[in-house]
């Protein structure tokens, strides 16, 4: 008796299927894609219970006749290709014809379809890879499939599903990406029998009705630090939408990418944008939909099952074009529209080998070659004049009683620019960044309260309600409870709306720094490699101070001297939540050098 077997069809197809199908997400992406490729004018999509109850996608593209129908539900069948040959010229999104038949195999399906003028459609059901039924169904062009108890065949990989909250949001994603790479397309979609959203197709050409579909995807406040791009190289084309220098995010969240219209995964586009901003992120990140159209034979797109990641066979030139793109835009908007956030940001701003004014093509370095070596290489004067210094060997005594920068005798001078506080002290002249300094100690009286289980609350008068896309709400929903435990009191005020109720009484925001600050938040609180929760801790104490609105800008010679004080048992006096300094000194002889004096007075 032979050891090998050959597994049954039925086995088979769980395992194709578990390979195409992981999550409900999954099977409603390959969905989408048919209706795509069927050339859907509108496609809409319902979901039941986060897809693990209905998947349903109805589209009115071309239909299929009952032979075809048929055929569709078999592995290895598609309209799309018929040999070797053609994959080279493929333009649509499926190929393989698996999707339809792994579906199947998991599911509980039923399709009706219809082609264009025929006198019936037609219908089939069935289950777990067996048609039990086939019926007559109305001749209205298009298909619906509907896909209910995914995996109820496969106990195991149900139960490995993340919770419905996880799932809508990969579910929610998924739509999101579609309809920003398909903008000549309608969208619905509804979940539980919610409206989440609805774009139409807009008069007035892609652009519009990206920045249309933006508005609604990633929610009003991202949206509106969004600024436009279109240029790029005869040969590739680079447009889309993405972030002001001063309207950055805590996560990349909000970043997508698409190549020839499809949504894909690549580390060259990513690193390309972040490049073109140069010295301007401040460890934050961009938010994004960028589209590069290029010749389809310079890449594979087809490489990774789930087609989502990219391959280019010119790699450097793609990296030269989409960051120069990225670049030559915030610097032409520089001097224009582009708020920075500070003088000091403008100063950071050192371009490279670039300018607009002379036509000199972007020189961008090389893909590859590091930030830090290209700054070793030509140190700007720029870094050292603006970035000012902390006392140098601070950082080494930060957590002793008495940093070494408090040298005794002090007192206390004025203030300049309603922003700095001057000292005298037996070091010389002590600058003090008050907003720093305050940004410090509530951050750490936060986290001492916070870690004690003792935040105090502030109850809103007017709750604030706060507009978000509808994953980031799913996600703030999801750490509501945490979040209480921070201070925040949030509730569900509408499907995208999160309602805030309560915060940390330490803090005060108005209405606008709140809007940022929920945004930030579901980002911080949706991404994985922010996962343990004191990392979330931090970071969002981090953010609440740099939103909160510091204690006000002219500040009575006590108060200064108390700040000082408070800033003497902070445990790290040096720097801001941030990392920018707090305090320098300059020395007597540091002064007197600026006079041309040799030696002290
Ligand atoms: P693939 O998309 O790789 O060809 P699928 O299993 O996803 O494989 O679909 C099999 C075939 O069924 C497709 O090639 C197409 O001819 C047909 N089909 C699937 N969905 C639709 C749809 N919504 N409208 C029209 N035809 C469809
Ligand atoms: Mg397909």
């Amino acid at each position: 008796m032979p050891e090998i077997k050959v597994l049954p069809e039925e086995v088979v197809a769980k395992i194709a299927a578990g390979e195409v199908i992981e999550r409900p997400a999954s099977a409603l992406k390959e969905l989408i894609e048919n209706s795509l490729d069927a050339g859907a004018a509108k496609i809409d999509i319902e979901i039941e219970k986060a897809g693990k109850k209905l998947i349903r996608v109805r589209d009115d593209g071309k239909g299929m006749d009952k032979e075809d129908l048929l055929l569709s539900l078999g592995r290895h069948a598609t309209s799309k290709i018929n040999s070797f040959e053609d994959l080279d010229k493929l333009d649509t999104f499926g190929f393989r014809g698996e999707a339809l038949y792994s579906i199947f195999a998991v599911s509980k399906l039923s399709i009706s379809s219809a082609k264009k003028g025929a006198d019936s459609g037609c219908a089939v059901v069935g289950e777990g890879g067996k048609v039990t039924k086939e019926m007559p169904a109305p001749p209205v062009k298009g298909t619906i499939v509907e896909a209910t108890e995914l995996f109820f065949n496969i106990p195991a990989r149900a139960k490995f599903l993340k919770s419905d909250n996880t799932e809508r949001g990969q579910l929610m994603k998924t739509v999101e990406e579609a309809a920003l790479a398909n903008l000549n397309t309608a969208f619905t979609l509804k979940m539980d029998g919610v409206e989440i959203f609805s774009l139409p197709v807009i008069a007035g050409g892609a652009m519009e009705n990206l920045k249309n579909r933006a508005a609604v995807i990633f929610g009003k406040s991202v949206y509106g630090g969004l600024i436009t791009v279109e240029s790029g190289s005869p040969a590739i084309a680079v447009y889309g939408l993405f972030s002001r220098p001063d309207a950055l995010s805590a996560t990349r969240f909000n970043q997508h990418f698409f190549v020839n219209k499809r949504p894909v995964v690549s580390t060259i586009l990513k690193q390309a944008l972040y490049r073109g901003y140069e010295h301007m992120l401040g460890g934050k990140h961009p938010a994004c939909a960028l589209f590069i159209d290029l010749d389809p034979s310079v890449c594979d797109a087809n490489i990774h099952p789930q087609k989502k990641d990219v391959k280019f066979s010119n790699d450097n030139e793609i990296f030269k074009t989409v960051s120069s793109a990225v670049y030559s835009e915030l610097l032409k908007k520089q001097t224009g529209e582009v708020r920075f956030s500070g003088d000091a940001a403008r100063n950071k701003f050192c371009p490279p080998d670039l300018s607009a004014e002379t036509g000199v093509k972007a020189d961008v370095p090389a893909y590859g070659q590091s930030r830090s070596a290209q700054r070793n290489a030509a140190p700007g004067a720029a870094d050292s004049l603006f970035e000012p210094r902390a006392v140098t060997g601070g950082a080494a005594f930060a957590a002793e009683a008495r940093p070494d920068w408090y040298a005794p005798p002090i007192s206390y001078l004025g203030q300049v620019a309603k922003s700095y506080l001057l000292f005298e002290s037996a070091g010389g002249l002590l600058v003090i960044d008050q907003h720093a300094a305050q940004e410090r100690l509530l951050f750490e009286k936060y986290l001492e309260e916070f870690s004690k289980g003792s935040i105090k609350v502030q109850p809103l008068i007017l709750p604030v309600s706060v507009e978000l896309s509808r994953s980031q709400l799913e996600t703030v929903l999801k750490w509501k409870d945490w979040l209480a435990t921070a201070g925040f009191e949030i509730e569900q005020g509408g499907p995208a709306t999160a309602l805030l109720r309560a915060t940390p009484a330490l803090f005060y925001f108005t209405p606008e720094a709140l809007n940022e600050f929920l945004g930030y938040l579901s980002e911080v609180l949706g991404d994985p490699s922010k996962s343990t929760e004191d990392i979330k801790r931090n970071t969002i104490a981090t953010m609440a101070c740099k939103k909160s609105i510091k204690a006000h800008d002219y500040i009575k010679p006590p108060e200064a001297l108390r700040l000082l004080e408070d800033l003497k048992s902070a445990k790290d006096s040096f720097h801001c939540p941030h990392g920018r300094p707090t305090l320098f000194y300059l020395s007597p002889s540091e002064i007197a050098r600026r006079f041309g004096r040799s030696g002290s007075l």
